[in-house]
């Protein structure tokens, strides 16, 4: 059993795409832990010098709606993104998860020539 201050140690060390799923999985969980790593995040949302207006409420809407893909579909999302640099299908890579008009949307690199690219993901 891990005391409180060493989960924050631990908390520390990991990135924000895994607080958002460490978030994702307490969701159903426990109010307090919620509570807690939403803070935590929105601290490291600060820190990432992105803007305060709740960025990593919205990312963690957007995230837990991508998780609740199943596995398989996601990945056809991930590897199914088309690159204008490369002209063709190529994989996504260090991506980030948002909530645009459109819906989910992810954003990172082409796994090949590192342009940048971006997929929407349909309901
Ligand atoms: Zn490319």
């Amino acid at each position: 059993m891990l005391t409180p201050s060493q989960i924050k140690r631990k908390l520390k060390e990991y990135s924000k795409e895994e607080l958002i799923e460490l978030l994702y999985q307490t969701v159903k969980a426990n109010k307090e832990a919620r509570t807690f790593v939403l803070n935590h995040l929105e601290e490291k949302s600060d820190s990432l010098g992105e803007s305060k207006t709740g960025t990593g409420v919205v990312s963690f809407a957007a995230m837990s709606k991508w998780l609740e893909l199943p596995e398989h579909v996601r990945e056809l999302y991930i590897s199914n993104v088309w690159c204008g640099s490369c002209s063709g299908v190529t994989t996504i890579k260090d991506y980030n998860v948002q909530i645009e008009k459109f819906g989910i949307v992810l954003r990172g690199k082409c796994a090949k020539c590192e342009h940048s690219v971006a997929r929407v993901v349909e309901d």
